[in-house]
């Protein structure tokens, strides 16, 4: 699943990307926000997922005019091999 769309996740939808994937070495997922309907990047450069797919910091929408925000949990989250970088 190299060819991820994140622009057609449904509100409240998340898709995990692998490196490879577009947009993979800057975003762990791509997400839909449920209030706003925006497509959204969960950037690895912002935020950090734990091996059980737990956010941390939560995230909370960037869109102007939406206050969405909340625990994210990654549900198909399978880690990264961490180390040998
Ligand atoms: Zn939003």
């Amino acid at each position: 699943m190299t060819d991820v769309d994140v622009e057609e996740l449904s509100p409240g939808e998340y898709v995990s990307l692998p490196r490879a994937a577009e947009y993979g070495d800057m975003a762990w997922a791509g997400w839909c926000c449920p209030s706003c309907h925006e497509p959204l990047l969960l950037l690895r450069a912002v935020h950090d997922v734990d091996y059980d797919g737990v956010v941390s910091p939560n995230v909370s929408c960037p869109e102007q005019g939406c206050d969405f925000a909340g625990r994210m949990l990654l549900g198909d989250w399978v880690p990264e091999p961490r180390g040998h970088a």
